[in-house]
């Protein structure tokens, strides 16, 4: 890699000099902030940094829900936070769903609104009964946030539509969806460079120091400065600075074509702990980071046996039991969780900003973060 130092008058000066915004991340926040701060100063100049050849977190390996709030999810968190700060999240989602929505375009982002079915397996009858006593409240919250009737409501026939086989029943999400995430990546660095925004890949942060004028960078290829940094780095912002917010790895497997596939639209269970859906003829399912959640709590991006062949098993006795099938694809992203499921976004000093933590809805609420954290310059 050619150090800074030695690039040419031309490179140098077109790239690097007079940086009035850096934006570390190119995932779905650092392309949103960067987009949102054009919108503000139409003549800085603005540079994303990004470490892997290509965007190396969770925005381009995530399995495309447009997730904003399960029944049981939203219980689970109602015993866990306060009622104002699990109701202001999901607020946040829906709106930051609407405004990517708004941003990108439903055609861009492949959107399907065919649903969500949050399972509850068999033996798991309690949950449900929860969910049946708490219906008309979670309904009449989903309607203050997004003007919409019922939104939940029960269906125990996953066996019959998709072939779904030990589930007792299901709460469904008509207004959750699923789009295509790697045409959103697409079409959201196709808005950064019609905004006039360099994005440069292969440029890893190593620490941030603000100084009176300027925050300097030390990267791998040298010492970077510019005038405001935002740090966009989600599960990796543990090694530039202090929060909390932590690494949670998340393993993904797709599946060959599967002929005859009755299944359509997203699912999940346990929590939310595990989820698939349809693509392109194949199933996605990813999860099990329960099973070591320690192991799990990491930054390295390889897939391990023990969770792969946990999946593998749902396959074959939960998701298409008795189909043919190989598997064809599998990897790992990282995401960045902490004490709650707010996202931290913040002024960390007068010079640097920091918009991370998306837990497992950034693909919801990534959009609204970018949008608040280029608002505090
Ligand atoms: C497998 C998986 C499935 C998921 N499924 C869903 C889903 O269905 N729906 C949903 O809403 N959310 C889902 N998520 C979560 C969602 O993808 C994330 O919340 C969201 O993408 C976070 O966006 P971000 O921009 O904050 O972070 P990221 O996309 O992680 O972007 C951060 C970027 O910073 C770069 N970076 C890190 N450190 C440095 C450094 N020191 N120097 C330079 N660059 C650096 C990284 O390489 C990365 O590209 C999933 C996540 C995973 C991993």
């Amino acid at each position: 890699m050619i150090n800074i130092n030695d690039l040419s008058y031309w490179e140098k000066t077109s790239y690097f000099e007079g940086i009035d915004f850096l934006v570390i991340g190119a995932g779905i926040v650092g392309y949103s902030t960067a987009i949102h701060l054009r919108k503000k100063y139409p003549n800085s100049k603005i540079l994303v940094i990004e470490r892997g050849y290509l965007p190396s977190g969770a925005s381009s390996k995530n399995a495309g829900f447009t997730c904003f709030g399960s029944a049981t999810e939203l219980l689970d968190d109602l015993t866990q936070y306060d009622e104002s700060t699990v109701w202001e999240t999901v607020q946040k989602r829906w709106e930051g769903l609407s405004y990517l929505r708004e941003l990108v375009g439903d055609s861009s982002l492949d959107l399907k609104l065919n649903g969500s079915w949050d399972i509850i397996k068999k033996g798991d009858e309690a949950i449900a009964g929860q969910v049946h006593d708490q219906m008309d409240y979670l309904n009449q919250k989903m309607l203050e946030i997004t003007g919409e009737k019922n939104a939940f409501s029960e269906d125990a026939l996953l066996n019959e539509k998709f072939g779904i086989s030990g589930t007792f029943t299901s709460f469904n999400n008509r207004l959750e969806g699923q789009i295509n995430t790697g045409k959103m990546n697409l079409a959201y660095l196709d808005l950064v460079h019609r905004s006039s925004i360099q994005v440069i890949n292969g440029i890893d942060v190593s620490s941030i120091q603000e100084a009176p004028n300027e925050v300097c960078l030390l990267t791998n290829i040298g010492e970077i400065k510019a005038a405001n940094v935002l740090v966009c780095t989600n599960g990796f912002a543990a090694r530039l600075i202090e929060e909390d917010v932590k690494p949670a790895r998340a393993q993904v497997i797709v599946t060959s074509v599967i002929p005859d596939l009755k299944l359509k639209g997203t699912f999940h269970f346990d929590r939310g702990y595990y989820y698939f859906r349809n693509i392109d003829g194949r199933i996605l399912l990813g999860g099990g980071r329960n099973l070591d959640f320690e192991g799990e709590t990491t930054t390295a991006m390889n897939t391990t046996v023990p969770i792969i062949n946990a999946l593998k098993q749902l396959l074959n006795d939960m998701i298409i039991p008795g189909k043919q099938y190989t598997i064809e694809h599998e990897w790992a992203g990282i995401m960045g969780v902490g004490n709650t499921k707010k996202p931290i976004v913040r002024k960390y000093s007068s010079r640097i900003g920091i918009g991370v933590r998306m837990g497992g809805m950034g693909v919801a609420i990534g959009t609204q973060v970018g949008k608040d954290l280029s608002s505090l310059f």
